[in-house]
């Protein structure tokens, strides 16, 4: 409970970030308005489209060294894992070089993950809790997730991410092929060897999942309303209301956590953040006749492979594209070309499924690291986007720094490496 008199607290977007931080908040005894123009857990989130993945060991950013040398592969060649469009390219440029630099060293990537773990390392537990409070406990599944490869090499090739995992704490074991058979005798003999994180898990259908949650928080007294978020209005220097498209909202304090499209509202709080869509994709192929128990993670696809209520479900691709512009289904096809690949026996019937394809955009801060903590304009108005390929993961965490910083207590943890004034420099 929030030692001060409780407050009106705006929460603009329902994406599961939005979601845990109304959470939390109203363990602050503190009353929430939940601004969301569309369903909470519809297809309009990156939190209802993504690989399903709640991974402490999610602490590495995607930007490594020596990725500059791969850039003009990934603008030539449409079939890998990242891809540029070409007429997006002008306006992403200053992204991508900022992208880039931010992973140009190992001292870099390794204090990256050290920043990253302490949004990482609950998230199951929190996740778990959050579930069994909403009465779905069954969608939190905690059975490990496995990075499987060609071969050792190929693992060793990235063994200093690896070590890293490890020197935080992170528990993984190595997975020899006979067992790696064992544990999916579907999965193709071109994947030889795995990387098993025992303390991984999966939220198995996170649409519901967030539905699940946001009925939660109305039974425990949040209001939504059904609006987008257009700006703030103060009166004496402090914070009154949020502006909506369907009117204002009255309110003390606000939250941004509005996915990818959190980049506006940040600057009317008096931020500019590069933030922009990495945009991926998933399918889902129903009745695939292969049930996973661990979720994958093909080293040469870089996609999470998962089974779901609905179907095995292979989410991925990075796409740097407009979040406006038409999805490029071709890259869904990349996904289903992997599936035919990993389960060369069910290939066949990939084929004749009626397979769900979805696009959703990764909001996608250029140095990995999501922005949460108080705007530059007012402290009356809060961050908490950003979390680009790992939100599922991060959000638990997010919203109790979040809910720490409104009741004025101590955070949980050092919020300093995600300000978003470490763009201002
Ligand atoms: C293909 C793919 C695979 C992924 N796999 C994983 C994974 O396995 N594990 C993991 O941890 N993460 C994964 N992610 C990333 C994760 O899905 C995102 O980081 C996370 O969902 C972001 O949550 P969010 O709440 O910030 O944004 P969103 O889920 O996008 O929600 C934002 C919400 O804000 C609303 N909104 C937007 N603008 C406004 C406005 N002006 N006013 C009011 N509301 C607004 C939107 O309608 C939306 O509902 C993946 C993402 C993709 C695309």
């Amino acid at each position: 409970m929030s030692k001060d008199a409780p407050l009106t607290v705006a929460v603009i977007g329902a994406g599961i970030v939005g979601l845990c931080a109304t959470l939390e908040i109203q363990r602050g005894g503190h009353h929430v308005l939940l601004i969301e123009p569309g369903e909470p857990g519809g297809r309009q989130a990156a939190s209802y489209g993504n690989a399903t993945w709640i991974n402490p060991g999610a602490i590495a950013p995607i930007s490594l060294p020596g990725l500059w040398r791969k850039v003009p592969g990934f603008l030539l060649d449409r079939t890998g894992p990242f891809t540029v469009r070409w007429r997006d390219l002008p306006r992403h440029a200053g992204w991508l070089a900022r992208f880039i630099a931010a992973g140009r060293d190992w001292d870099r990537i390794t204090t990256s993950a050290r920043q990253r773990y302490p949004l990482c390392k609950d998230t199951v537990a929190d996740h778990q809790s959050y579930a069994a409070e909403a009465g779905v406990g069954h969608l939190i599944r905690q059975q490990g997730l496995v990075y499987v490869y060609p071969d050792r090499a190929a693992f060793a090739a990235e063994s200093r991410i690896w070590t890293m995992r490890q020197e935080l704490g992170v528990r993984f074991s190595e997975v020899e092929e006979a067992d790696l058979r064992r544990l999916q005798p579907e999965l193709s003999p071109a994947y030889r060897f795995g990387a098993r994180l025992d303390d991984a898990g999966q939220i198995i259908d996170p649409g519901a999942y967030c539905a699940a949650l946001a009925q939660l928080l109305v039974s425990r007294g949040a209001q939504r309303f059904t609006a987008t978020a257009t700006g703030f209005a103060f009166e004496v220097g402090r914070l009154s209301g949020v502006a909506t498209d369907r009117g204002p909202v009255a309110c003390q304090r606000a939250v941004i956590a509005a996915g990818i499209g959190s980049a506006a509202l940040a600057r009317l709080a008096g931020d500019r953040v590069p933030l922009i869509s990495e945009r991926g994709y998933h399918v889902v192929i129903p009745e695939p006749d292969v049930e996973l128990g661990a979720g994958l993670m093909p080293s040469d696809g870089q996609m999470g492979v998962v089974s779901t209520p609905q179907g095995l479900r292979l989410a991925g691709q990075v796409e740097l594209a407009d979040p406006s512009a038409p999805p490029d289904w071709r890259r869904a096809e990349i996904l289903l070309g992997y599936a035919r690949k990993m389960f060369p026996e069910q290939a066949k019937r990939f084929d004749t499924a009626e397979v769900d394809r979805w696009m959703g955009n990764r909001p996608s801060t250029p140095d990995g690291l999501p922005c949460i903590g108080f705007a530059s304009r007012s402290h009356d108005i809060l961050h908490a986007f950003g979390h680009a390929h790992t939100g599922l993961t991060q959000a638990p965490a997010t919203g109790k720094l979040v809910a720490a910083l409104i009741d004025g207590r101590e955070p949980p943890f050092d919020p300093t490496p995600y300000s978003a004034r470490r763009f201002a420099r």
